[in-house]
Protein backbone atom coordinates (compact mmCIF):
# COMPACT_ATOMS: atom_id res chain seq x y z
CA UNK A 1 0.00 0.00 0.00
CA UNK A 2 2.71 2.26 0.76
CA UNK A 3 4.04 2.32 -3.18
CA UNK A 4 0.35 2.75 -4.46
CA UNK A 5 0.12 6.16 -1.56
CA UNK A 6 3.27 7.69 -2.92
CA UNK A 7 2.29 7.24 -6.33
CA UNK A 8 -1.38 8.32 -5.76
CA UNK A 9 0.39 11.59 -4.22
CA UNK A 10 2.06 12.30 -6.78
CA UNK A 11 -0.59 12.32 -8.67
CA UNK A 12 -2.52 14.30 -6.35
CA UNK A 13 -0.05 16.77 -7.14
CA UNK A 14 -0.25 16.53 -10.68
CA UNK A 15 -4.09 16.68 -10.26
CA UNK A 16 -4.21 19.60 -8.19
CA UNK A 17 -1.12 21.33 -11.28
CA UNK A 18 -3.72 20.48 -13.80
CA UNK A 19 -6.43 22.29 -12.61
CA UNK A 20 -4.60 25.80 -13.03
CA UNK A 21 -3.53 25.02 -16.41
CA UNK A 22 -5.52 25.40 -19.66
CA UNK A 23 -7.01 22.94 -22.07
CA UNK A 24 -4.85 20.87 -24.56
CA UNK A 25 -7.59 19.14 -26.51
CA UNK A 26 -8.15 16.25 -28.33
CA UNK A 27 -4.96 13.80 -28.59
CA UNK A 28 -6.15 12.21 -31.77
CA UNK A 29 -5.26 9.04 -31.27
CA UNK A 30 -7.08 6.26 -33.69
CA UNK A 31 -9.26 2.91 -33.36
CA UNK A 32 -12.10 2.96 -30.56
CA UNK A 33 -10.30 4.84 -28.35
CA UNK A 34 -11.49 8.55 -27.53
CA UNK A 35 -8.85 10.68 -25.52
CA UNK A 36 -11.46 13.16 -23.90
CA UNK A 37 -8.76 14.61 -21.51
CA UNK A 38 -8.65 18.78 -21.41
CA UNK A 39 -6.53 19.34 -18.65
CA UNK A 40 -3.02 18.48 -17.97
CA UNK A 41 -2.82 16.12 -15.02
CA UNK A 42 -3.47 12.55 -14.23
CA UNK A 43 -5.10 10.49 -16.50
CA UNK A 44 -8.18 8.33 -15.64
CA UNK A 45 -8.48 4.84 -18.12
CA UNK A 46 -12.33 4.12 -18.62
CA UNK A 47 -12.48 0.99 -20.20
CA UNK A 48 -17.22 0.38 -21.36
CA UNK A 49 -18.00 -2.97 -22.56
CA UNK A 50 -19.98 -1.84 -25.69
CA UNK A 51 -21.43 0.50 -27.80
CA UNK A 52 -24.23 -1.42 -28.58
CA UNK A 53 -26.78 -0.43 -25.91
CA UNK A 54 -27.14 3.04 -25.10
CA UNK A 55 -26.54 3.27 -21.65
CA UNK A 56 -22.88 1.96 -21.57
CA UNK A 57 -22.30 5.04 -24.06
CA UNK A 58 -24.07 7.84 -21.43
CA UNK A 59 -22.05 6.08 -18.25
CA UNK A 60 -18.69 6.66 -20.30
CA UNK A 61 -19.60 10.18 -21.23
CA UNK A 62 -20.60 10.57 -17.48
CA UNK A 63 -17.77 9.38 -15.99
CA UNK A 64 -15.43 11.28 -18.61
CA UNK A 65 -17.97 14.29 -17.48
CA UNK A 66 -17.34 14.11 -14.01
CA UNK A 67 -13.46 12.98 -13.62
CA UNK A 68 -12.89 15.85 -16.04
CA UNK A 69 -15.06 18.59 -13.82
CA UNK A 70 -12.57 17.28 -10.94
CA UNK A 71 -9.42 18.29 -13.67
CA UNK A 72 -8.48 14.61 -14.55
CA UNK A 73 -7.71 14.13 -18.09
CA UNK A 74 -9.99 10.65 -19.61
CA UNK A 75 -9.38 7.91 -22.04
CA UNK A 76 -12.22 6.51 -22.95
CA UNK A 77 -12.32 3.11 -24.65
CA UNK A 78 -15.40 0.59 -25.37
CA UNK A 79 -14.50 -3.35 -26.32
CA UNK A 80 -17.49 -4.34 -28.85
CA UNK A 81 -18.53 -6.78 -26.32
CA UNK A 82 -15.19 -8.75 -27.40
CA UNK A 83 -13.26 -9.75 -24.00
CA UNK A 84 -9.93 -9.85 -25.82
CA UNK A 85 -10.45 -6.65 -27.33
CA UNK A 86 -11.05 -5.39 -24.12
CA UNK A 87 -7.90 -6.79 -22.38
CA UNK A 88 -5.60 -5.20 -24.90
CA UNK A 89 -7.09 -1.73 -24.60
CA UNK A 90 -6.90 -2.33 -20.90
CA UNK A 91 -3.09 -3.47 -21.59
CA UNK A 92 -2.99 -0.14 -23.63
CA UNK A 93 -4.14 1.75 -21.27
CA UNK A 94 -1.50 0.74 -18.28
CA UNK A 95 1.07 1.62 -21.23
CA UNK A 96 -0.35 5.10 -21.42
CA UNK A 97 0.58 5.74 -17.52
CA UNK A 98 -3.07 6.13 -16.35
CA UNK A 99 -3.13 6.47 -13.04
CA UNK A 100 -6.35 4.80 -12.04
CA UNK A 101 -8.84 2.57 -14.27
CA UNK A 102 -12.56 2.31 -14.16
CA UNK A 103 -13.43 -1.38 -15.99
CA UNK A 104 -17.16 -2.52 -16.71
CA UNK A 105 -15.87 -5.64 -17.83
CA UNK A 106 -17.74 -7.92 -20.77
CA UNK A 107 -16.21 -11.19 -19.29
CA UNK A 108 -15.41 -11.31 -15.87
CA UNK A 109 -12.74 -13.38 -15.84
CA UNK A 110 -10.73 -12.41 -18.51
CA UNK A 111 -8.96 -9.60 -17.00
CA UNK A 112 -6.93 -11.10 -14.27
CA UNK A 113 -3.74 -10.77 -15.89
CA UNK A 114 -3.61 -7.42 -17.50
CA UNK A 115 -5.30 -6.58 -13.35
CA UNK A 116 -1.96 -7.62 -12.00
CA UNK A 117 0.00 -5.58 -14.47
CA UNK A 118 -2.16 -3.03 -13.10
CA UNK A 119 -1.24 -3.75 -9.65
CA UNK A 120 2.56 -3.92 -10.70
CA UNK A 121 2.25 -0.41 -11.80
CA UNK A 122 0.47 0.77 -8.45
CA UNK A 123 -2.88 1.46 -10.79
CA UNK A 124 -5.64 0.52 -8.43
CA UNK A 125 -9.24 -0.67 -10.19
CA UNK A 126 -12.52 0.29 -9.54
CA UNK A 127 -15.04 -2.61 -11.08
CA UNK A 128 -17.80 -0.53 -12.45
CA UNK A 129 -21.57 -1.86 -12.33
CA UNK A 130 -20.48 -5.25 -13.30
CA UNK A 131 -18.22 -7.17 -10.57
CA UNK A 132 -14.50 -9.22 -11.99
CA UNK A 133 -13.82 -11.99 -9.92
CA UNK A 134 -10.90 -14.54 -9.37
CA UNK A 135 -8.51 -11.37 -8.27
CA UNK A 136 -7.53 -9.34 -5.89
CA UNK A 137 -6.77 -6.68 -7.99
CA UNK A 138 -10.02 -4.89 -7.73
CA UNK A 139 -9.69 -1.99 -4.94
CA UNK A 140 -13.36 -0.60 -4.97
CA UNK A 141 -16.69 -2.01 -6.85
CA UNK A 142 -19.18 0.45 -7.51
CA UNK A 143 -22.61 -0.68 -9.10
CA UNK A 144 -26.54 -1.03 -7.78
CA UNK A 145 -28.36 -3.48 -5.13
CA UNK A 146 -28.29 -6.38 -8.43
CA UNK A 147 -30.22 -8.95 -6.50
CA UNK A 148 -33.38 -5.93 -5.73
CA UNK A 149 -33.34 -5.10 -9.69
CA UNK A 150 -34.44 -8.99 -10.14
CA UNK A 151 -36.73 -8.90 -7.59
CA UNK A 152 -38.69 -5.75 -8.48
CA UNK A 153 -39.07 -7.77 -11.90
CA UNK A 154 -40.16 -10.79 -10.04
CA UNK A 155 -42.41 -8.37 -7.94
CA UNK A 156 -43.96 -7.16 -11.01
CA UNK A 157 -44.75 -10.25 -12.53
CA UNK A 158 -46.62 -11.49 -8.94
CA UNK A 159 -48.32 -8.31 -8.72
CA UNK A 160 -49.68 -7.62 -12.20
CA UNK A 161 -50.73 -11.64 -12.09
CA UNK A 162 -52.29 -11.12 -8.27
CA UNK A 163 -51.00 -13.94 -7.06
CA UNK A 164 -50.64 -12.76 -3.70
CA UNK A 165 -54.36 -12.40 -3.92
CA UNK A 166 -54.64 -16.37 -2.60
CA UNK A 167 -53.35 -19.61 -3.75
CA UNK A 168 -56.47 -19.81 -6.02
CA UNK A 169 -55.36 -17.55 -8.89
CA UNK A 170 -53.63 -19.00 -11.99
CA UNK A 171 -51.61 -21.41 -12.99
CA UNK A 172 -50.10 -18.94 -15.06
CA UNK A 173 -47.68 -19.90 -17.47
CA UNK A 174 -44.18 -18.44 -17.46
CA UNK A 175 -40.82 -18.46 -19.81
CA UNK A 176 -37.05 -17.16 -17.88
CA UNK A 177 -34.54 -15.44 -19.48
CA UNK A 178 -31.54 -14.28 -17.82
CA UNK A 179 -28.66 -12.34 -19.00
CA UNK A 180 -24.43 -13.26 -20.48
CA UNK A 181 -23.31 -15.94 -18.09
CA UNK A 182 -19.57 -14.69 -18.17
CA UNK A 183 -21.09 -11.73 -16.38
CA UNK A 184 -21.27 -11.33 -12.62
CA UNK A 185 -24.74 -9.21 -12.53
CA UNK A 186 -26.81 -11.84 -14.25
CA UNK A 187 -26.52 -14.24 -11.26
CA UNK A 188 -27.56 -11.81 -8.86
CA UNK A 189 -30.60 -10.63 -11.11
CA UNK A 190 -31.74 -14.31 -11.93
CA UNK A 191 -31.49 -15.10 -7.91
CA UNK A 192 -33.32 -11.77 -7.22
CA UNK A 193 -36.21 -12.68 -9.16
CA UNK A 194 -36.07 -16.32 -8.77
CA UNK A 195 -36.73 -15.43 -4.81
CA UNK A 196 -39.90 -13.65 -5.64
CA UNK A 197 -40.88 -16.34 -8.17
CA UNK A 198 -39.72 -19.96 -6.76
CA UNK A 199 -42.38 -19.74 -4.55
CA UNK A 200 -45.38 -20.27 -6.69
CA UNK A 201 -43.40 -22.54 -9.17
CA UNK A 202 -42.89 -24.47 -6.47
CA UNK A 203 -46.88 -24.03 -5.48
CA UNK A 204 -47.89 -24.41 -9.48
CA UNK A 205 -49.21 -21.30 -9.47
CA UNK A 206 -46.66 -20.31 -12.03
CA UNK A 207 -45.73 -23.63 -14.64
CA UNK A 208 -42.84 -22.68 -16.84
CA UNK A 209 -43.81 -25.15 -19.58
CA UNK A 210 -40.59 -25.01 -21.65
CA UNK A 211 -38.87 -26.57 -18.05
CA UNK A 212 -35.84 -24.59 -18.70
CA UNK A 213 -35.64 -23.24 -15.18
CA UNK A 214 -31.60 -23.28 -14.68
CA UNK A 215 -29.59 -20.25 -15.03
CA UNK A 216 -27.42 -22.28 -16.96
CA UNK A 217 -30.49 -22.88 -19.09
CA UNK A 218 -31.90 -19.66 -19.82
CA UNK A 219 -28.58 -17.46 -20.21
CA UNK A 220 -28.40 -15.09 -22.72
CA UNK A 221 -24.66 -15.19 -23.97
CA UNK A 222 -23.80 -11.05 -24.45
CA UNK A 223 -27.23 -9.95 -24.02
CA UNK A 224 -28.03 -10.08 -27.01
CA UNK A 225 -31.68 -9.48 -27.82
CA UNK A 226 -31.64 -11.64 -31.16
CA UNK A 227 -30.48 -14.53 -29.71
CA UNK A 228 -33.11 -13.56 -27.02
CA UNK A 229 -35.96 -13.62 -29.86
CA UNK A 230 -34.71 -16.90 -31.16
CA UNK A 231 -34.87 -18.75 -27.94
CA UNK A 232 -38.41 -17.43 -27.47
CA UNK A 233 -39.22 -18.28 -31.32
CA UNK A 234 -37.99 -22.08 -30.10
CA UNK A 235 -39.62 -22.17 -27.17
CA UNK A 236 -42.97 -20.85 -28.78
CA UNK A 237 -42.87 -23.36 -31.38
CA UNK A 238 -41.88 -26.31 -28.88
CA UNK A 239 -44.18 -25.93 -25.89
CA UNK A 240 -46.75 -23.60 -26.68
CA UNK A 241 -49.23 -25.39 -29.31
CA UNK A 242 -52.02 -24.91 -26.79
CA UNK A 243 -51.94 -22.96 -23.96
CA UNK A 244 -50.23 -19.10 -23.85
CA UNK A 245 -47.66 -17.44 -21.99
CA UNK A 246 -48.67 -15.18 -19.53
CA UNK A 247 -45.24 -13.52 -18.33
CA UNK A 248 -41.76 -13.56 -19.43
CA UNK A 249 -38.96 -12.80 -16.84
CA UNK A 250 -36.43 -10.47 -19.09
CA UNK A 251 -32.93 -9.25 -17.35
CA UNK A 252 -32.87 -6.30 -19.95
CA UNK A 253 -34.53 -4.36 -22.23
CA UNK A 254 -32.57 -4.93 -25.53
CA UNK A 255 -33.40 -8.65 -24.48
CA UNK A 256 -37.46 -7.64 -23.47
CA UNK A 257 -37.33 -6.10 -27.40
CA UNK A 258 -36.12 -9.53 -29.14
CA UNK A 259 -38.35 -11.50 -27.02
CA UNK A 260 -41.74 -9.06 -27.66
CA UNK A 261 -40.59 -9.85 -31.33
CA UNK A 262 -40.62 -13.46 -31.53
CA UNK A 263 -44.04 -13.12 -29.19
CA UNK A 264 -45.58 -10.57 -32.10
CA UNK A 265 -44.75 -12.91 -34.95
CA UNK A 266 -47.31 -15.40 -33.20
CA UNK A 267 -49.54 -13.41 -32.75
CA UNK A 268 -49.10 -12.18 -29.37
CA UNK A 269 -50.53 -8.63 -29.23
CA UNK A 270 -53.93 -9.40 -31.66
CA UNK A 271 -57.30 -8.93 -30.46
CA UNK A 272 -57.66 -12.35 -28.99
CA UNK A 273 -54.11 -12.94 -27.36
CA UNK A 274 -52.83 -10.18 -25.18
CA UNK A 275 -48.88 -9.65 -24.73
CA UNK A 276 -47.80 -11.48 -21.54
CA UNK A 277 -45.90 -9.17 -19.43
CA UNK A 278 -42.64 -9.03 -19.75
CA UNK A 279 -39.46 -6.87 -17.67
CA UNK A 280 -36.52 -5.51 -18.89
CA UNK A 281 -33.64 -3.21 -16.90
CA UNK A 282 -32.38 -0.48 -18.25
CA UNK A 283 -35.08 1.92 -19.21
CA UNK A 284 -33.85 2.40 -22.63
CA UNK A 285 -35.34 4.67 -25.10
CA UNK A 286 -36.66 1.90 -27.24
CA UNK A 287 -38.21 0.49 -24.29
CA UNK A 288 -39.60 3.12 -22.46
CA UNK A 289 -41.60 3.87 -25.37
CA UNK A 290 -42.38 0.54 -25.92
CA UNK A 291 -44.13 0.64 -22.28
CA UNK A 292 -46.17 3.61 -23.34
CA UNK A 293 -47.51 2.07 -26.30
CA UNK A 294 -48.61 -0.91 -23.67
CA UNK A 295 -46.15 -3.96 -25.10
CA UNK A 296 -43.55 -3.88 -22.50
CA UNK A 297 -44.33 -3.68 -19.10
CA UNK A 298 -41.90 -2.55 -16.93
CA UNK A 299 -38.16 -1.78 -16.79
CA UNK A 300 -35.59 -1.09 -14.11
CA UNK A 301 -34.42 2.35 -13.93
CA UNK A 302 -30.84 2.86 -13.05
CA UNK A 303 -29.34 6.09 -12.98
CA UNK A 304 -26.46 5.52 -14.18
CA UNK A 305 -25.39 9.59 -13.94
CA UNK A 306 -25.55 8.62 -10.22
CA UNK A 307 -23.05 5.49 -10.86
CA UNK A 308 -20.82 8.06 -12.94
CA UNK A 309 -20.42 10.13 -9.98
CA UNK A 310 -19.83 7.19 -7.28
CA UNK A 311 -17.08 5.94 -9.96
CA UNK A 312 -15.54 9.39 -10.04
CA UNK A 313 -15.45 10.07 -6.23
CA UNK A 314 -13.85 6.72 -5.91
CA UNK A 315 -10.90 7.19 -8.10
CA UNK A 316 -10.45 10.80 -6.64
CA UNK A 317 -10.51 9.63 -3.10
CA UNK A 318 -7.81 7.20 -4.29
CA UNK A 319 -5.79 9.26 -6.12
CA UNK A 320 -5.64 12.24 -3.57
CA UNK A 321 -4.81 9.80 -0.71
CA UNK A 322 -9.01 9.23 1.28
CA UNK A 323 -10.77 6.64 1.94
CA UNK A 324 -13.41 6.11 -0.37
CA UNK A 325 -16.88 6.28 0.16
CA UNK A 326 -18.86 2.44 0.69
CA UNK A 327 -22.26 1.60 1.97
CA UNK A 328 -21.33 -2.92 1.36
CA UNK A 329 -18.46 -4.55 2.76
CA UNK A 330 -20.12 -7.70 2.93
CA UNK A 331 -22.25 -8.92 -0.40
CA UNK A 332 -19.33 -9.24 -3.48
CA UNK A 333 -16.71 -11.50 -2.54
CA UNK A 334 -15.24 -12.12 -5.95
CA UNK A 335 -13.53 -15.21 -4.72
CA UNK A 336 -10.18 -13.73 -4.17
CA UNK A 337 -12.00 -11.22 -1.47
CA UNK A 338 -15.18 -9.07 -0.89
CA UNK A 339 -14.80 -6.09 -2.34
CA UNK A 340 -15.78 -3.14 -0.78
CA UNK A 341 -18.59 -1.66 -2.48
CA UNK A 342 -21.20 1.26 -2.78
CA UNK A 343 -24.24 -0.05 -4.24
CA UNK A 344 -27.36 2.36 -5.59
CA UNK A 345 -31.09 1.80 -5.74
CA UNK A 346 -33.20 0.43 -8.91
CA UNK A 347 -36.32 1.73 -9.26
CA UNK A 348 -38.72 0.22 -11.02
CA UNK A 349 -40.73 1.92 -13.91
CA UNK A 350 -44.21 1.40 -15.58
CA UNK A 351 -46.60 3.10 -17.49
CA UNK A 352 -47.83 5.01 -14.63
CA UNK A 353 -44.36 6.37 -13.19
CA UNK A 354 -42.20 6.35 -15.98
CA UNK A 355 -43.11 10.72 -16.30
CA UNK A 356 -41.78 10.93 -12.64
CA UNK A 357 -39.22 8.99 -12.53
CA UNK A 358 -37.12 9.03 -15.73
CA UNK A 359 -38.28 12.08 -17.09
CA UNK A 360 -38.77 13.85 -15.06
CA UNK A 361 -35.23 13.86 -13.45
CA UNK A 362 -33.76 14.87 -17.00
CA UNK A 363 -32.40 10.72 -17.28
CA UNK A 364 -34.69 10.20 -20.50
CA UNK A 365 -35.37 13.69 -22.77
CA UNK A 366 -39.67 13.70 -23.23
CA UNK A 367 -39.02 14.34 -26.85
CA UNK A 368 -36.97 11.52 -27.11
CA UNK A 369 -40.28 9.39 -26.41
CA UNK A 370 -42.18 10.66 -29.29
C1 LIG B 1 -25.89 -4.30 -16.36
C2 LIG B 1 -27.27 -4.03 -16.88
C3 LIG B 1 -27.32 -4.21 -18.38
C4 LIG B 1 -26.64 -5.46 -18.84
C5 LIG B 1 -26.52 -5.53 -20.34
C6 LIG B 1 -25.43 -5.64 -16.86
O1 LIG B 1 -24.20 -5.93 -16.34
O2 LIG B 1 -25.90 -4.24 -14.95
O3 LIG B 1 -27.66 -2.72 -16.54
O4 LIG B 1 -28.66 -4.28 -18.77
O5 LIG B 1 -25.38 -5.59 -18.26
O6 LIG B 1 -25.76 -4.48 -20.83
Amino acid sequence: MRNRRAAVAAAATAVSLALTLTACGQSGEGGSEEDKGDAKGATVGIAMPTKSSERWIADGDNVVKHLESKGYKTKLVFGEDDPDQQVAQVENLITQDVKALIVAAIDNKSLNNVLQQAKDADIPVISYDRLILGTENVDYYASFDNEKVGELQGDYIVDKLGLKDGSEKGPFNIELFAGSNDDNNTRYFFQGAMNVLQPYIDKKQLVVKSGQTELNQVTTLRWDGGTAQKRMDDILTSSYKTGRVDAVLSPYDGISIGILSALKSDDYGSKNKPLPIVTGQDAEVASVKSIIADQQSMTVYKDTRELAKVATNMVDALLTDKEPEVNDTKTYDNGAKVVPAYLLEPVAVDEANYQETVVDSGYIKESDLK
